[in-house]
């Protein structure tokens, strides 16, 4: 019987929570909750419930509910030599340093998904706390689209990705923890070669921010009268938007090529432009590759997505406390930024649309296109951790 620990109680946790039992019966899972009210009703639904279910393309798969043991003890947590936090990047934080005290180098804790700058937090957090030897996993994206269908009980799968990367510190351990959670997962894992690569391949840090600058910047006072109004997210981008995206990838390129020029040997072969990056992600699913644009206009993938949402008393505005901005901003496109700075290179366009999103969302993170705003200690900028040097961005990496 083997013990894994899953961190959260939202989407994504519902989801991984099923696959794992499903795919291993010798598998028990330790739910961390510390939210009080998230743990009682988990409680609650797996007192009232035998079973757990997971949906998936018409199917429903079953797994007895007695087999999740909630707990909001972090030391029992943490007695799982694996940890899966499923959640958003601003809970990381909390959930590393409520269990650091108890890791120790057996325990792999792992960030699905773990968005950017991961590395400099859990240096921070574990370096602190005196266990750097435990491995962190981070992944680039989780590999569901999902939704709870009953909290506790049931949640939808509506998609799986076949493929997963992954990076790890220490660097050289992920060929084996890749093997480790392509198991798990039942799919493959994609090793990367550092987790640099992993903050700099992080594509929704552009293409979130990027359109929501760009085709919903003039939109933010639109009412739009009922839910089927609501516009499309990716598949509105147009050629406008997309010289943004492809401009902001451009930088995102430069900063990869420079520092693989300063450092040799060091590869970041994950970072590609967006326009290869939709080819490999989604192939056949684009019915048009002329152009940037065409590949989100006629991505299958992308139809049925809208723009972030919220309800007024009538009607519906785009909505700025979605987690386009809120995460993959200062979890995502900040961080990039920082990482430019460190290593000397230029990112006007990605400067113009943090400083708009910025205004947007009250926040100061740019003075002056510089990292000094008061509101970058609440990202996972190096800035924050203090690092300032392609060795300090590099430090347990090579
Ligand atoms: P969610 O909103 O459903 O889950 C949030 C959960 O995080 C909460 O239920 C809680 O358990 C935990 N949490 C939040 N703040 C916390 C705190 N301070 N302390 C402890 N726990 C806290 O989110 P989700 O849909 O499961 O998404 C998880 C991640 O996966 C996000 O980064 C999201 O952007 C990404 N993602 C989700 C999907 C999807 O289909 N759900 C698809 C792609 C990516």
């Amino acid at each position: 019987m083997s013990w894994i620990t899953v961190c959260g109680g939202g989407n994504g946790a519902h989801a991984l929570i099923g696959t794992l039992l499903l795919r291993d019966k010798g598998i028990q899972i330790r739910l961390y909750l510390p939210i009080e009210e998230e743990r009682s009703q988990f409680v609650e639904a797996i007192s009232c419930q035998p079973s757990f279910e997971l949906r998936v393309a018409g199917k429903v798969y079953s797994v007895a509910s007695k087999r999740i043991h909630v707990t909001a003890d972090p030391k029992e947590a943490a007695r799982s030599s694996v940890i899966i936090m499923v959640m958003p990047a601003f809970a990381h934080e909390p959930i590393l340093s409520q269990l650091a005290p108890y890791l120790t180098k057996e325990n792999i804790i792992a960030a699905l998904p773990a968005r950017s700058g991961l590395e400099y937090q859990a240096w921070d957090i574990l370096g602190r706390a005196n266990r750097e030897e435990c491995t962190v996993v981070g992944f680039q994206t989780l590999p569901w689209a999902c939704r709870i269908e009953e909290f506790g009980h049931s949640v939808i799968i509506h998609g799986t990705k076949k493929r997963v990367g992954a990076a790890c510190l220490p660097r050289e351990e992920i060929g084996e923890k890749a093997r480790v959670f392509s198991t798990l997962l039942g799919m493959d894992v994609i090793p990367y070669q550092s987790m640099l690569e992993l903050s700099l391949a992080n594509t929704g840090q552009l293409i979130h921010p990027g359109i929501m600058y760009s085709v919903f910047g003039d939109r933010l006072e639109e009412v739009f009268p009922s839910e089927n109004e609501v516009p499309l997210f990716y598949a509105s981008v147009d050629e406008a938007a997309a010289k943004v995206l492809s401009r902001m990838s451009d930088e995102v390129i430069t900063i990869k090529d420079t520092v693989e020029q300063k450092r040799s040997g060091f590869k970041m072969p994950s970072v590609v432009h967006l326009s290869r990056w939709l080819d490999e992600a989604y192939g056949e699913e684009i019915a048009d590759t002329s152009s940037l644009a065409r590949k989100f206009q006629t991505n299958q993938g992308y139809q049925t997505f809208k723009v972030p949402v919220k309800k007024l008393n009538a009607g519906y505005r785009v909505d700025i406390a979605a987690r386009y901005l809120t995460e993959d901003v200062p979890f995502g496109l900040l961080v990039t930024k920082g990482i430019a700075s460190v290593v000397g290179v230029e990112t006007p366009m990605i400067n113009e649309v943090i400083t708009k999103i910025s205004r947007w969302i009250g926040k100061e993170y740019l003075v002056g296109g510089r990292m000094i705003g008061c509101d970058v200690t609440a990202t996972r900028a190096p800035q924050k951790y203090g690092i300032d040097s392609l060795k300090g961005l590099l430090q347990q990496e090579i």
